[in-house]
């Protein structure tokens, strides 16, 4: 048979994820990669999940997700951040934030459209740009505080910009995007008529007092924002996929109609356990973000006792930090011998670039992991 895959994919990988958890692995390393919690959710929304089922609910769910689950997270809009969005209209429940990052992006971007990517970038962001037949453009967010340069975005500008993909709190680097930050971005979005696509799935992970800015709650930004959110962070329970976006009733139904030949609709019985979710969220965040504080502080203090050079992350799950010099060939190279090695899996983040080349001189760690697992995977670090 000769070729039949689509050109548009030919340059598409294996996500980098899937690769260092298959390699943590076939080398029964200590994963420290792929970000998702080696520890479980609250068991009170997996008691409700049974019961859902129990209860009949495991027939497809409307495709747009049940009501009370859309009306809990316009209550978590409101209240969390004054943002009011009609359940109704404006807000979907996807497959995960991954399925509304594609429907967004493929239910707005034409071939041509050229899309603004901050680097390094969550990878989904490019691929998805790139299935739409788009033009992704990138500014690096330098280090050592992955800040950007305005004159950078400018440059990346063109008549044929359609959208800007942010993400705060940031994966990788745990950049929490400040509110001069996101004033410069909202003034280019409504200067130039420009949709903003917010990835906001690590929005109540903040440490040190950092508070989460919405680029929706700016003047005159709710309109031209589509934010999105997962469940799988908040809960801790990445492997139900519940994902959420929230846009104008204009935006949210390029959004619904991609959603509905993707996947329709969206496991039902986890979506109604995620309304008690919800419900519970104001008690349930303050014992989740101390355990993530902790977490953090303890990363940090056992990677002071290596020669692995952190860099703060004032949110998300993940930690930057540089590769000793002269050990290494580039972070590929790290990322591979300390897996085969040295028994402790890690991310190499120059796959988020396309630019610049600063991945290379770093790692990526995920410290969403129990206590045991963090002690042990930096500890092993600490003799290179
Ligand atoms: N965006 C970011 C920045 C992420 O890190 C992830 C996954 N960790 C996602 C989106 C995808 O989220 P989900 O698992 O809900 O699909
Ligand atoms: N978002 C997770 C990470 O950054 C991985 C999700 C996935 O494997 N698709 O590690």
């Amino acid at each position: 048979m000769t070729n039949k895959i689509a050109d548009r994919i030919s340059s598409m990988n294996t996500s980098i994820f899937a690769v260092m958890s298959k390699m943590a692995a076939e080398y029964n390393a200590t994963n420290l990669g792929q970000g998702f919690p080696d520890f479980d959710g609250p068991t009170w929304i997996m008691d409700e999940a049974h019961k859902q089922m129990k209860e009949g609910k495991n027939q497809y769910a409307p495709s747009q997700g049940i009501f009370t689950l859309r009306y809990e997270i316009s209550q978590v809009q409101e209240k969390y951040y004054s943002l009011e969005y009609d359940p109704e209209s404006e807000i979907t429940v996807t497959t995960g934030a991954t399925e509304a990052l594609y429907c967004a992006i493929n239910g707005l971007i034409n071939p041509g459209d050229e899309v603004i990517l901050f680097e390094p970038y969550y990878d989904a962001y490019i691929s998805d740009v790139i299935l739409a037949g788009g033009i992704p453009k990138f500014v690096t967010l330098h280090k050592p505080d992955f800040n950007f340069d305005i004159k950078e975005l400018e440059r990346a500008l063109t008549t044929n910009t359609k959208m800007i993909i942010i993400n705060s709190p940031h994966n990788p680097s745990g950049k929490c995007f400040n509110l001069g930050e996101l004033e410069a971005i909202a003034q280019i979005a409504r200067d130039r008529d420009l949709i903003v696509l917010s990835d906001e799935a690590y929005e109540f992970l903040t440490y040190d007092s950092i508070k989460h800015i919405p680029i929706a709650t700016l003047p005159g930004m709710k309109n031209r924002t589509i934010t999105i959110n997962s469940t799988g962070k908040t809960f801790g329970m990445t492997g139900w996929k519940i994902g959420y976006s929230s846009a104008s009733s204009i935006l949210t139904s390029a959004i619904r109609k991609v959603h509905q030949w993707t996947t329709f609709a969206v496991n039902t019985p986890a979506q109604h356990a995620m309304v008690l979710g919800f419900k519970n969220l104001d008690q349930y965040l303050p014992d989740f973000q101390k355990l993530y504080q902790e977490k953090r502080d303890l990363a940090l203090a056992l990677l002071k006792k290596t020669n692995f050079n952190a860099h703060i992350p004032g949110g998300s799950y993940f930690i930057m930090i540089d590769i000793p010099k002269g050990v290494y060939i580039d972070d590929v190279d790290a990322a591979t011998k300390l897996v085969r090695e040295t028994s402790v899996a890690t991310i190499p983040p120059s796959v988020f670039y396309s630019k610049s080349d600063e991945g290379k001189t770093m790692l990526r760690l995920c410290f969403a992991k129990s206590d045991k697992t963090l002690i042990d995977g930096i500890n092993k670090l600490s003799g290179i």
